[in-house]
């Protein structure tokens, strides 16, 4: 019968879960406390308000929901858009994919905006499918996991905003890795997820909503019920009681949130920008190829081609084995055929990005002195 201790710890590099460090697992076994207790309260307000300055907006109703990543999209789904709706949806990859489906499952008129895998979306093509008038949002995934590949933001909200509808972006893998300013490009609501970039456990989606979205508001879902949120998060009065918080986890964002304060989002942004290019380039070594073409390519997620001789399922069943490394395959199309590497977090460091290089030369028989080299003169470069 095994146990937790018969699970043993991993160098996450894959597409997430990212490392968690111990600050944030000593967070996590802190003592729980009742979800109504004021103690908790007053940290809560202090997480809306970090979690305010990472997402840089100023909106009040930015708190984590209680749900991983896929329930912010959901949540999303199912509170600002309606039956009928016309909404045009990005799609370059897995997550654009998955938002189109969850839409078109809730009814919405969902139009499609496809780009190849590996590739962003040019930005003209959304702003034509979002002049229709009819265009109730527009959605995109700011960086997709699935390749790799960072989506322009700029000019989308003037071409939705004009007819009133919304801008509405998912920054799962983005969030405190990869520039994002969300009052900024003018998005209406957001949402994340804790174990990427935030280097917390999965379980929290980190919600944000403005003004423009706020008066769409819909309460079909009971559980996604965004005003009894606000009831809880944002009351003026006593919180009221909808469903109980996920205490620990809300304890352990805000150690993840206090951390990426200390370092200052932009030097973590730097840091993400510097990590990802070093890696490349020892990857390079071995012959793996970016698919991202240079200044599309998200900072927190490096997509590869794997080399011909190269055998997936066997190298990377090897490094989590072996090495006790995990990296993620490729998704849909490029199953098979590509690596992705999360750069997320506290796995956006020389030290782990060093013990993959090694150990990726270990099992393929590569130029590891070379490769070692190459990691080190990126992390020099910056
Ligand atoms: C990971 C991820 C999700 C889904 O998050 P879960 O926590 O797995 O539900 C959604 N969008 C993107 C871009 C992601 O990387």
């Amino acid at each position: 019968m095994p146990t937790v201790e018969d699970v043993p710890a991993r160098l996450l590099l894959g597409s997430g879960p990212s490392p968690v460090p111990y600050r944030i697992l000593k967070a996590l076994s802190h003592p729980t406390v009742g979800h109504l207790d004021p103690a908790f309260g007053a940290l809560q307000d202090d997480l809306a308000a970090r979690l305010r300055r990472v997402m840089k907006t100023t909106n009040k109703v930015t708190f984590p929901l209680s749900a991983t990543g896929s329930g912010g999209m959901q949540a999303m789904v199912d509170t600002l858009i309606a039956p009928g709706d016309r909404v045009v949806v990005g799609v370059h990859g897995a997550f654009g994919g998955r938002m189109a489906d969850a839409l078109g499952r809730a009814g919405a008129d969902v139009v499609k905006v496809e780009q190849q895998w590996g590739r962003a979306i040019e930005v003209e093509r959304l702003v034509e499918a979002a002049a229709d008038e009819a265009t109730r949002a527009l959605f995109v995934v700011h960086g997709e996991t699935s390749t790799g590949v960072a989506q322009p933001l700029d000019g989308l909200a003037d071409a939705i905003h004009g007819h009133d509808g919304l801008l509405l972006v998912d920054c799962v893998t983005s969030l405190a890795g990869h520039p994002l300013d969300l009052d900024a490009a003018g998005v209406d609501a957001a949402f994340s997820g804790t174990q990427k970039c935030l280097n917390v456990p999965p379980g929290l989606a980190p919600f944000t909503v403005g003004d423009r979205a706020l008066a769409r508001l819909r309460r079909r879902s009971w559980y996604f019920d965004l005003q009894a949120m606000v009831d809880y998060w944002f009351a003026d009065g006593p919180r009221a009681y909808h469903h109980t918080a996920p205490i620990n986890m809300i304890y352990a964002l805000h150690e993840g949130l206090r951390i990426v304060d200390e370092e200052g989002l932009e030097a973590r942004w730097a840091r993400h920008a510097v990590a990802h290019e070093a890696l490349r380039q020892a990857l390079a070594v071995f012959g793996f190829e970016r698919f991202a073409p240079d200044g599309e390519q998200l900072s927190s997620l490096l997509a590869v081609q794997i080399p011909e001789a190269v055998d997936d399922a066997a190298v990377r069943g090897a490094l989590l084995q072996d090495f006790g490394i995990e990296v993620s395959g490729g998704l849909g199309p490029l199953a098979g055929r590509a690596w992705r590497i999360g750069v997320m977090g506290e796995g956006a460091n020389q030290e782990p990005q060093e013990r993959l290089v090694r150990a990726v030369a270990g099992l393929i028989g590569g130029d590891e002195a070379a490769a070692v080299r190459a990691l080190a003169e990126g992390w020099a470069a910056a």
